[in-house]
């Protein structure tokens, strides 16, 4: 399997636009929360079991989940909300799992995880971790902008995650995304080179003559 760098980094933070300029180089990009949606899209495969569970109030005319429904129900009950996640994180786990191996054929794997860092099931996954990082002022403002979320439900979301202190310590590189979209480009280039280095490196001898070299400073999968 290829190397696999495990993105992450708080909600509005920039993991979105880092995926696409690491995708734009040729990474292969498997990216959880596409894979959440396809479940749960019209004939998804994670849509009969919730309607077992939650019934058809949940469910679009199209047979897609009725997203704003659902979250009604969870915010009530968090019981449900563990409900839902019960179905959806394996299926999320397994499909995952499933693409980062089809990719043998990449220089590496970008897995985009937003909750990498609170999930034991993805930090044992990956190879290393790669956080984006910006202040919570910047990502507040960020998130604002493209959504109707207010100020308050913003920082209501950013209490559900993991501090930034907790992200930075967890993270083997840091793409800082406090500055223009060129300066964030020219940083994914340079890791990009690394990763690319890296991944020739983690190659089984059979894939290229050389050994299986160690892919970072805080090899996570065994
Ligand atoms: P989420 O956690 O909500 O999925 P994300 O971490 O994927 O968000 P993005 O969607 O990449 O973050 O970025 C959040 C918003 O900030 C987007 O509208 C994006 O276009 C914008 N953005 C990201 N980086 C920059 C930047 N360096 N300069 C200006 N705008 C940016």
């Amino acid at each position: 399997m290829s190397l696999v760098v495990g993105l992450t980094g708080g909600i509005g933070s920039g993991k979105t636009t880092v995926a696409d300029f690491f995708a734009g180089l040729g990474a292969a990009v498997v990216d959880t929360d596409a894979i959440a949606h396809e479940l749960t899209s019209a004939r998804g495969a994670a849509m009969p079991a919730i309607v077992e569970a939650f019934g058809g109030a949940v469910v679009r005319g199209d047979g897609g989940l009725d997203r704003a429904a659902m979250r009604r129900l969870c915010f009530s009950d968090p019981a449900r909300r563990e409900r839902l996640e019960a179905i959806l994180h394996p299926l999320i786990r397994r499909e995952s799992v499933a693409r980062c191996e089809r990719a043998d054929r990449a220089p590496y794997v970008l897995l985009v995880v937003p909750l990498l860092v609170e999930s034991g099931a993805y930090r044992d996954r990956v190879d290393r971790i790669l956080l984006v990082d910006c202040d919570e002022a910047l990502q507040i403002a960020r998130v604002m902008a493209r959504s109707a979320l207010s100020e308050d439900e913003v920082r209501a979301i950013m209490a559900t995650q993991a501090s930034r202190a907790e992200r930075l310590a967890a993270a083997d590189d840091v793409l800082s995304n406090t500055g223009a979209r060129d300066e964030l480009r020219a940083a994914v280039l340079i890791l990009h080179r690394r990763y690319v280095e890296l991944g020739r490196r983690a190659r089984p001898a059979a894939a290229d003559g050389g050994a299986r070299g160690v892919p970072g400073e805080n090899q996570k999968r065994s």
